[in-house]
This record gives structure tokens, C-alpha cells and sequence, in this order.
């Protein structure tokens, strides 16, 4: 009746689907790392699930719960809201194991959608695929994701797709409508009622299509949704190929994303320069709201055959795309979290009472620092 459900922290994505679906209902919580990850993980890092549009991030799915600190129990009820003072689920939200253990959540949870629809369109260029996106947003729409890839993206996407002779004559479709060289791609989904999706449906093409917009139709959605958890896999692959592959991410408001997506893109394309080494890397928008974005991006770079050469680079392209964010004000993590790659950078985003803040919480919690120390906040 409260569409409420409680869990151990350490339950799987799939055991916690499963054990819902049998009920009717779902969490809707799809991180790309679903299969491995969990309830207690997802909440410890601010995790996001590719479908947070229409079903929302952790933090609104998170109601309550039982963290286990060396100070004592933390108890949280899972209120339908609450005016007593700050919410004290913030500070276990992103904690990353450093305030205590979290061993039970409640989670509010939605009915099972009766249908769901995957649908691709291509825009010649971003611009126009991020004004149709925005204006999606905007229009309250009832959508449950929005993804829109540069055209690097995109060319990469379409070139690892296989099936060549299909992969053409998409391109001849689209280029006989104007959408050619720079095409983007973008995949909505629309989640829920049978009529409220025909509606929505209806409402995010005719925008689409005001901003240039080509549908593909549903096919390249589907085929999405069928391989939604496989592309990290791909990173074993590549690695016995003699590349290795690593991802960033950051979210920053509308009229920052051009500037931070040339910006990061350049530090990634100069980082190894001078060991004379060529970077690949694409980017895409994956988690949007109607006054910014959260952006991705995918870099590859060659192995060396001494692994501390590989850290090495490694590092550079770390570092470098990370120092862009900071210097465009963008977030150092919108869904990966801090752990130990984003420590050094967190200072820069929190200032110097805010770590202050943090250092003493993590004191207040865990007087003698056992709490998987080194992580968040040093
Ligand atoms: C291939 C891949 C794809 C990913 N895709 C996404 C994505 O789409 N969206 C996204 O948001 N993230 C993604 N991530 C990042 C990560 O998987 C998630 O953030 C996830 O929430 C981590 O959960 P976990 O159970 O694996 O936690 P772990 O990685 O095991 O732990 C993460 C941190 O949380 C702490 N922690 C774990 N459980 C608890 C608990 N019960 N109480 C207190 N602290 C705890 C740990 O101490 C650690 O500091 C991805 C990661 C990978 C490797």
C-alpha cells in the first residue's frame, strides 16, 4: 500500500528486481553495473540508473533505513517527507563506508510499467539534439531516459554496431534528410500506461522533429535495451587487443556542456601527446535534468608493455580531463562517486568548510578511523 519495500543493504540489483517483479513492482534502479552491484553500494556512492528521468536517482528512491557506526546505530524512518531539521539520510547518502555500515534500506518502489518503448532519433548535429532534449525536459513529458551522443559518439556507435550493409542504408535515409557528417543520436524511452506513453511518445517526436530530428523508429532503442549491461564487458576485450579503456563523467548546467565537452575532450587528446600517443575518446549526455546534464565520456589509449607505463598514461588522462572539469565547474563525480581517484579533487568542489564538515562527521562517527579509511574525505 506505501509502495514501500525494505531490503538487507548487500541484496544484488537482479535479486532485488526479481524479488519485486514477482510482486508487481520495480525499483527502476538500472546502473550499468547492475548485475554486480548493490542496494547498501548503490546508496554509499549516489548512483544513478540509466532510467533516473522517470524513476529517479538513489537519493529519491533511498526513504530510510539502519547504518551501523562504531558511535552506535544511525536509525532512519522512512518518512514520506519531514520538516524536522536536515535530512540525515544526506549523510549516509555518498558516505562511502566512511561514517559506518549500511545494513537495511527502505526503498519506495513503482508498480510495473504495462509497456515500454525504446526510441532513436538522429539530429545533424548536437546542438540541435540537445535543443530537442532541453525542450523535452521542459515540457514535462513523461519520460524515463534521455541519452543524446556527440557526433563522436555516434560515428563510434554506428561503426561497432556490425551489420554494415543496414548501418549504409541508415546512413543513406538520414542523409537524404539533411542529417549527414555531424549526426547525433539520441534515445528516449517512455515508460508506464499504454495511453500515456502513445501520448508522450506523440509529444517527444513532434519535438524532435521541430529540432531537425530524424526517428530511426524503435529498432537501435531495442537493441540498446538488450545489451544495456554488456558494453563494460567489452573492456576485457580490448585490453587482450592492447587497449585500454576507461570512462569519466561530470554533470554541469546547460550552458556550460559545450564549453566542458570541448574541454575535457582536449585535455584527453593532449595528455599523451608527448609519448607521441593517440587517444579515442566520445562522449554522451546520460542523465538529464531540465536545468543541466551529467556527461560521460569513453576514452581508449594503447597499452605500453611496462604496466607502470600503463599507470603512467593512464594517470596523465586522469588527471588532465579531471583538472578541465574542475576549472569549467563542472562536479568531479555525478554518479561514480569519490573513493580514492577523486579524493584529491574533491577540495576544490566542497571548499574549505565543507571538508572541514566532512572530516569532522567522519570523526563524530568513527573516532578511531577504521571505517574504510583514505576514502572521500582522506
Ligand atoms: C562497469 C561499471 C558500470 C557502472 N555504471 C554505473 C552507472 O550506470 N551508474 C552509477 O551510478 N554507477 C555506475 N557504476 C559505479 C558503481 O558500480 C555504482 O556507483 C554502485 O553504486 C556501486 O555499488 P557496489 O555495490 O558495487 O559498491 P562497491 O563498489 O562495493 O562499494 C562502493 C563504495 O560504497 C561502500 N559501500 C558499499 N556497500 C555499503 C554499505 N552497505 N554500507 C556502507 N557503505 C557501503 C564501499 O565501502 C565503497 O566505498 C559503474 C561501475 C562499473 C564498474
Amino acid at each position: 500500500q506505501s509502495h514501500q519495500a525494505v531490503f538487507e543493504a548487500g541484496v544484488a540489483g537482479p535479486d532485488l528486481e526479481s524479488q519485486l517483479r514477482a510482486r508487481g513492482f520495480t525499483l527502476g534502479h538500472f546502473p550499468q553495473s547492475f548485475e554486480y552491484s548493490t542496494l547498501g553500494g548503490w546508496i554509499a556512492t549516489r548512483s544513478s540508473g540509466q532510467q533516473s528521468l522517470g524513476y529517479g536517482r538513489i537519493e529519491r528512491l533511498f526513504a530510510g533505513g539502519r547504518m551501523e557506526t562504531p558511535s552506535g546505530i544511525l536509525e532512519l524512518p522512512p518518512f514520506p517527507a519531514s520538516a524536522a531539521g536536515p535530512d540525515l539520510r544526506e549523510a549516509v547518502l555518498g558516505s562511502e563506508g566512511r561514517f559506518g555500515i549500511l545494513t537495511e534500506a527502505v526503498v519506495r518502489v513503482t508498480p510495473l510499467p504495462r509497456t515500454e518503448e525504446f526510441h532513436s532519433l538522429f539530429f545533424p548535429d548536437f546542438e540541435q539534439g540537445g535543443e530537442a532534449a532541453r525542450r523535452m525536459l521542459w515540457s514535462g513529458i513523461p519520460l524515463s531516459m534521455l541519452r543524446l551522443s556527440t557526433a563522436q559518439e555516434t560515428e563510434t556507435t554506428l561503426g561497432l554496431a556490425g551489420h554494415e550493409f543496414l548501418i549504409g542504408a541508415l546512413e543513406r535515409f538520414l542523409s537524404v534528410r539533411g542529417v549527414a557528417k555531424h549526426k547525433c543520436m539520441l534515445l528516449f524511452v517512455v515508460s508506464g500506461g499504454e495511453q500515456i506513453v502513445k501520448t508522450a511518445r506523440k509529444e517527444a517526436l513532434a519535438i524532435a522533429s521541430g529540432c531537425g530530428g530524424v526517428s530511426v523508429g524503435k529498432t537501435f532503442g531495442r537493441e540498446w535495451n538488450r545489451t544495456r549491461f554488456r558494453t563494460p564487458y567489452l573492456r576485457n576485450t580490448l585490453w587482450e587487443a592492447g587497449y585500454a579503456v576507461d570512462t569519466l563523467e561530470t554533470a554541469i548546467s546547460w550552458s556550460a556542456i559545450p564549453g566542458i565537452i570541448r574541454e575535457i575532450e582536449r585535455a584527453l587528446g593532449e595528455a599523451l601527446a608527448e609519448a607521441g600517443e593517440e587517444v579515442h575518446f566520445f562522449t554522451h549526455l546520460s542523465h538529464l535534468y531540465p536545468w543541466g546534464s551529467s556527461l560521460y565520456t569513453t576514452y581508449l589509449f594503447r597499452l605500453a608493455e611496462d604496466p607502470e607505463e600503463n599507470l603512467h598514461r593512464w594517470r596523465r588522462l586522469k588527471d588532465g580531463a579531471s583538472r578541465a572539469i574542475i576549472a569549467q565547474g563542472g562536479t568531479i563525480s555525478h554518479q561514480h562517486g569519490v573513493g580514492v581517484d577523486h579524493a584529491p579533487y574533491l577540495p576544490a568542489e566542497k571548499g574549505p568548510l565543507g571538508m572541514a564538515v566532512l572530516g569532522d562527521l567522519c570523526r563524530r562517527f568513527d573516532p578511531s578511523g577504521i571505517m574504510n579509511p583514505g576514502k572521500l574525505a582522506g
